[in-house]
């Protein structure tokens, strides 16, 4: 393989021209997947200290034809870098409302929440807010209901556009909650500029609590800081009752992770719902 040099950039490395092909290939069955339906929705429930279920969080997953369920870390980055990400994004801020307004009409699940990830690129297209403002209309669900995940970075590149979206979007009722929150690089002067109503504990702090004094304060700090400024925190990826226990002593009042359960298929969801206790 012939190796050619401009301005210092090798562009025929063959590992690289793979993954450029694996890249477009997989550009293409997200294209395919989009039109022929192949993506759906799991959910994973939140809890309170007592049990009772509050909602969940929306997850997407990929329903492919021959590699079967493909988790969104396989091929969100590429949806991102190829802009597939905003009506795949969309489509999961209608599916989940369209879900959320089958809810509403059942008065034991009335009050329940759902959470939506919101990737930069999506958060940061001109028409975001016109759009969402589309879905709640044509849905016609309580925006009070509909929580939207952000993660740090969505945030940080401009923070002033970011901060004018979400006051449009809040203004209607929508809450936001600052997903993996302690990971980013952001600053604390910005954040408590933001209009967030939550908090949700990154899960690379839950999981070494208990074992790593550094994360046990880091965790306490962020409970902390919830409280005093009146936001809510929910704590994601826990595993063990040891980790409810702490979570619950430093006063953490919503729980997720695989020691509830773990993100479950629609009809999966409502057999739980059927069975535990519903806020
Ligand atoms: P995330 O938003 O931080 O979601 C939490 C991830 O942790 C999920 O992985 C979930 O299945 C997993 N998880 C839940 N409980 C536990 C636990 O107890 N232990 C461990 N180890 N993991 C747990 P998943 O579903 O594979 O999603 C990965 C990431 O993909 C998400 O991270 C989110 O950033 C992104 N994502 C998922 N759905 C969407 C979507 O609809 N839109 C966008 N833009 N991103 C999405
Ligand atoms: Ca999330
Ligand atoms: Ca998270
Ligand atoms: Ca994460």
């Amino acid at each position: 393989i012939k190796t050619r040099k401009s301005s210092g950039l090798c562009f025929f490395d063959p590992q690289m021209q793979v993954e450029i092909h694996q890249r477009v290939r997989m550009e293409e069955d997200l294209r395919v997947a989009m039109a022929q339906s192949q993506f759906e929705l799991h959910y994973q429930p939140q809890f309170t200290l007592a049990g009772e279920v509050i909602g969940a969080e929306a997850l997407l997953r990929w329903r492919h034809p021959e590699r079967g369920l493909v988790p969104p870390g396989m091929f969100i980055a590429v949806a991102e870098e190829s802009e597939i990400i905003v009506p795949l994004g969309m489509w999961v801020l209608r599916t989940a409302c369209e879900q959320l307004a089958r809810w509403q009409k059942d008065a034991r699940l009335s009050q329940l929440q759902v959470s939506v990830n919101v990737s930069a690129r999506q958060f940061r297209h001109k028409d975001f807010a016109t759009r969402v403002v589309e879905v709640l209309r044509e849905t016609g669900i309580s925006p009070q209901r509909l929580k939207l995940e952000l993660t740090e970075s969505v945030v940080i590149e401009n923070v002033e556009q970011a901060i004018a979206t979400m006051k449009q979007l809040r203004a209607l009722g929508l809450c936001f909650s600052m997903d993996d929150f302690g990971t980013g690089q952001s600053s604390l002067t910005y954040l408590t500029r933001l209009p967030l109503s939550q908090l949700k504990i990154d899960q690379s702090f839950i999981r070494n609590m208990g074992h790593r004094h550094t994360d046990d304060v880091i965790v306490q700090t962020i409970i902390g800081m919830a409280r005093n400024l009146n936001l809510e925190v929910i704590a994601e990826g826990v595993e063990t009752q040891e980790q409810r226990a702490m979570l619950a002593s430093y006063g953490c009042a919503y729980f997720q992770g695989y020691l509830f359960s773990p993100p479950v298929p629609l009809h999966a969801f409502e057999q739980l719902l059927a069975r535990v206790p519903v806020r």
